[in-house]
């Protein structure tokens, strides 16, 4: 570690804002190793009944070592995400927020990798929507990845600045803003962070997150909720930003329940609920969340005027072709763009349009792939959807071995297989299409997924 010291400025503020006994806990245990968890995929898999449980995600268990993720083919799969047990909070907060049948409308605007949209896409349920926005357009490529591969079908995902967001008034329940950030917390996991922090930088980045959250606001409605969260430590980020919420928009206080033995320390900023999660006290990475509230008044919602019309109605034998390949077609609208063929929980579908003709969409719903003869050439994110109907085609169910070989597009034994396209699973769980043509077979796995060099 001692390529990376501690910056002097950083230890001081710790020990201002902690003491001496309790920043040095705290160093100490930036040098220590950062468990490993993972949550599971409720859509798609059966979670463990033994390991242990993250106290606050009904879904996250810390796991004893840190396997080969990449060698795994349920992580391929989407069966589980790996993901730092901090941020699974974001769950208990959403559980005290809402109800469980409550499906709101959710907006995720930092969202690349996809961690808490992952979270979240789990949360709000069929009825619900998430949009999970990323700035970066090389981020969000891997966003949309990440999403398609867990595969619920309630999301959409947009590459847009904030203030494009913003345009849609009072249109969002529940808005997370999981600010960019000087990274404090992440000392530990990426100890290189360490070299690019400065007092410098956590000003530029209060600043910044002041700016997003302006850029936001007017799409919360009023009576919604906003979560603030970062994985960084100081309070000109963290509280500072909660108090200028609190004095810019009047937000609110909401109640929120955390089990004092979790060790996270609850605070509070004008009665609004703050949460810190130190690595000494709790099992998991440095991370900061705030829950406040828009006041209540009007809701007008109002969205932009529609940029271009993206959507046409399939006609009957489409639809009727389409339903086959869904276990539960009466859930779903299908619609066309371009030469695709889509998927869309119908709940979802009105507020879908709206944004989708209003931002750059990389991807929403379920791309279920082209009709061609009056037959669909299913395309990769349909084998992930997790209510892929059954039998629709034959499975061909691998061993560990020939299911990596298929992730790394490699051969497979024509014999495993059936004419036509294949559905690849292992362990039950489907992992993509195969087509065998005779004695030759045509892995339609996409290329840019594919396992590179193990
Ligand atoms: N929520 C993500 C997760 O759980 O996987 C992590 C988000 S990360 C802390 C913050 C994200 O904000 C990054 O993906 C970054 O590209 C994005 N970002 C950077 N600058 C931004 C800006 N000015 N406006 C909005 N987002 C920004």
């Amino acid at each position: 570690m001692s390529e990376y010291p501690l910056p002097d400025a950083f230890r001081r503020s710790c020990e201002e804002r902690m003491g001496a006994v309790e920043a040095a806990r705290l160093w100490a245990a930036l040098d220590t190793l950062s468990p490993v968890s993972i949550r599971y995929n409720p859509y798609k898999s059966t979670q463990p009944t033994g390991g242990r449980q993250v106290p606050w995600s009904r879904y996250g268990y810390y796991l004893e070592d840190r396997p080969s993720f990449t060698l795994d083919p349920l992580f391929h799969g989407g069966a589980y995400y790996v993901q730092e047990a901090s941020s699974m909070f974001i769950e208990q907060l959403y559980r005290t927020l809402f109800a469980e049948a409550e499906a709101p409308r959710v907006l995720d605007l930092c969202a690349a990798p996809g961690g808490k949209t992952t979270l979240l896409s789990s949360l709000v349920g069929a009825d619900g929507l998430v949009v999970a926005n990323e700035v970066i357009r090389a981020r969000a490529l891997t966003l949309a990845d990440n999403v398609r591969k867990w595969g619920i079908g309630n999301v959409v995902v947009t590459n847009n600045d904030p203030a494009h967001l913003g345009a849609y008034e009072h249109f969002f329940d529940l808005i997370l803003v999981d600010a960019p950030c000087s990274g404090e917390g992440m000392f530990r996991k990426t100890p290189e962070a360490r070299n690019e922090w400065s007092p410098e930088a956590v000003k530029l980045c209060a600043a910044r997150d002041r700016r997003i959250l302006s850029d936001v606001w007017a799409a919360l409605r009023p009576g919604g909720v906003l979560i603030f969260s970062t994985c960084t430590f100081n309070e000109e980020e963290n509280e500072g930003t909660v108090r200028w919420l609190i004095e810019t928009y009047g937000a609110e206080p909401v109640e929120v329940v955390c089990d004092p033995a979790w060790g996270v320390e609850c605070g509070q900023v004008a009665e609004v609920p703050t949460f810190r999660f130190y690595p000494h006290r709790v099992e998991g990475e440095g991370f900061f969340a705030a829950a406040l509230r828009k006041s209540e008044g009007r809701c007008r919602e109002r969205v932009p005027k529609p940029r271009k019309s993206l959507f046409t109605e399939p006609n009957k034998a489409e639809r009727m072709e389409l339903a086959r390949w869904v276990g539960q077609p009466d859930w779903m609208q299908f619609a066309r763009v371009g030469d695709s063929f889509y998927a869309y929980y119908r709940a979802a579908f009105p507020a879908v349009r709206q944004l989708a003709e209003g931002l750059s969409v990389v991807a929403s719903g379920v791309l279920c792939g082209g009709l061609y003869g009056g037959k669909l050439k299913p395309e990769h994110p349909l084998a992930m959807f997790h209510d892929l109907a059954a039998g629709v085609t034959p499975r061909a169910d691998l061993t560990l071995e020939e299911a990596l070989d298929y992730l790394r597009k490699k051969e497979t034994d024509p014999s495993l297989l059936q004419e036509g396209i294949n559905l690849v699973t292992y362990e039950g769980l489907p992992l993509g299409w195969i087509k065998r043509i005779g004695r030759r077979c045509n892995n339609l796995y996409p290329m840019g997924l594919r396992i590179a060099h193990l």
